[in-house]
């Protein structure tokens, strides 16, 4: 096996509540359009609703993954208004996003919770999304790392070592998140990323890919991902439109291959099919 030269920058878009079946189709056939450039991940979060007439609408060899933004941790039963993992990977989902500061503030998530259901990902061959993140009082604090730290060792708590090495993890800040954030600058963001890293080697493993997120845009995503240890975007409002989507892949693209490889990818490259990521799991 030929070892890559680097790994891949992964830019993905959560749609949050937001899109109808019609609006779904007039981001995918945007995007369809679009030549996503070598080196790149894209992923995109639609609601459940959504999931799989995006999965439909795609090209087949779209390099697009599909996620979904929650789902519960077991594997079926009386839990009105919650999907499985089961029935997300069968609506399409490669990815599942979990914890995210909005679901750990409205609807009661918890760091157990959170690691209930990145076990339940990892039992059914999806990709957890863990978004972990300190509030503004911690930061204010200096205890972003230690409070970033422990949110992901109960995240993981339930993982088996080789296990870590599967998971995605999103730094988002909470005071970073949505139209009241304020983005973090690469000064802020770096040493929680730094600090991500150091837990996860810690743990005895390495992550698939370790995202920024929060009020990502045009205007900051380059200099955030001047940062080593920032393999990646994690975007919402600035990505709610394809154009908006584009532009920032467009923008990542120069950088795609900064980073080297930190653990080998499964052939065949390019990486960009969802296929090819779980093959060898
Ligand atoms: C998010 O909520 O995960 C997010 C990245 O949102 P935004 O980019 O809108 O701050």
């Amino acid at each position: 096996m030929n070892p890559p030269q680097s790994r891949p920058l992964w830019v993905g878009v959560s749609w949050k509540m937001n899109k109808t079946l019609a609006d779904a189709d007039r981001f995918v056939d945007s995007l369809a359009g679009f030549t996503v450039p070598s080196g790149i991940q894209p992923f995109v979060l639609p609601p459940h609703t959504a999931l799989a007439r995006v999965r439909d609408r795609l090209p087949a060899d779209s390099p697009v993954l599909l996620g979904a933004q929650n789902a519960h941790w077991a594997e079926e039963g009386s839990w009105t208004g919650e999907i499985s993992m089961r029935m997300a990977k069968d609506a399409g989902a490669t990815i599942v996003e979990i914890g995210h500061s909005e679901r750990r503030e409205h609807f009661g998530e918890s760091d157990r919770t959170v690691a209930l259901k990145v076990a339940a990902a990892i039992t059914n061959d999806l990709t957890p999304m863990i978004c972990v993140g300190e509030p503004a009082a911690v930061r204010a604090a200096d205890g972003a790392e230690d409070f970033v730290g422990a949110q992901l060792r109960i995240a993981m708590s339930g993982l088996r070592r080789a296990e870590i090495d599967r998971v995605i993890i999103a730094y988002e800040p909470v005071w970073a998140i949505g139209d009241r954030g304020t983005p973090a600058t690469v000064e802020q963001s770096a040493p929680v990323m730094a600090a991500i890293h150091d837990v996860v080697a810690g743990l005895g493993g390495s992550p698939l890919a370790v995202l920024y997120g929060g009020s990502v845009g045009a205007d900051n995503a380059v200099e955030l991902l001047s940062d080593p240890n920032t393999d990646g975007l994690f975007v919402g409002r600035a990505a709610w439109e394809a154009a908006g989507f584009i532009e920032l892949l467009k923008l990542c693209a120069p950088l795609a291959g900064k980073n080297p490889p930190r653990q080998p990818y499964p052939e065949p490259l390019p990486w960009l099919s969802a296929a090819s990521l779980y093959e060898e799991h």
